[in-house]
């Protein structure tokens, strides 16, 4: 016998009972990381620049002592040149930058619904942005910073606080506060954000592994398009 209108709605009920109470317990999908840039994606600080950044070759007589690991965080555009200041500081991206953008950057090809953005007070956004041009995150020096910010559009740079640059970008993207990562290396910035609703990671050793590895802890990644389990950890054994 067929069930009753009663116990179907009963059924009904009980399925969206349950529907509730996992949605409750779900991690939201990370749809857009944003970074602080000064000592959260590179260092040196724009302020501790000695003049523009500006492209020097490795092999001459100041950059030829640097170690493979300074070069190897140094790579930039142009085969065998690292940007440096006018005193020989050498611009680096940190090594858990590379790896979270490298990885939204793959899941970004691979159709899954992910940004990367910037949000910096940093003193000297037009030199920030030859650090952006130049700078790269893959052994092929082929992915420029610029380019895993949507070549500039999710670039947010002012004064201010950065409650300010999240909710710009909140309105530029339309993405949800709640679906967002933010990671600084001040504190300060990581309680103002703290109050959108944005989780938070104080880098104060700059971007390392660990923090990236810690935000995927708090969030679920949205499928790929043609894999509907698709997960980063899966996307990375892949
Ligand atoms: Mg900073």
């Amino acid at each position: 016998m067929g069930k009753t209108n009663r116990q179907k709605r009963h059924k009904t009920s009980q399925q969206s009972e349950e529907r509730t109470e996992n949605d409750a317990s779900a991690k939201p999908p990370l749809r857009l990381a944003v970074f602080d840039l000064d000592y959260t994606i590179w260092q040196p600080e724009m302020y501790q620049l000695y003049g523009e950044p500006t492209l020097k070759p490795i092999d001459n007589k100041y950059n030829k002592r640097l170690s493979a690991q300074v070069l190897k965080e140094a790579r930039t555009t142009k085969a065998g040149y690292i940007l440096t200041d006018r005193r020989n500081s050498p611009m680096r991206v940190f090594g858990g930058a590379a790896v979270a953008l490298s990885e939204i950057e793959r899941l970004k090809a691979a159709g899954v619904d992910i940004q990367a953005a910037v949000a910096s007070k940093t003193d000297a956004p037009s030199w920030a942005r030859i650090c952006m041009d130049h700078l790269v995150i893959d052994n092929d020096c082929t992915t420029t910073l610029i380019s895993c910010f949507d070549n500039g559009h999710l670039v947010e740079i002012s004064y201010g606080s950065k409650r300010q640059h999240l909710t710009r970008l909140h309105k530029k993207t339309g993405i949800p506060f709640e679906q967002m990562a933010f990671f600084d290396n001040e504190s300060g910035n990581i309680r103002s954000v703290s109050a959108l609703g944005v989780k938070c990671f104080y880098t104060p050793r700059g971007m390392q592994i660990q923090d990236w590895n810690k935000a995927k802890e708090c969030f679920e990644l949205l499928p790929a398009p043609t894999n509907t389990t698709t997960t980063l950890d899966e996307k990375e054994s892949s």
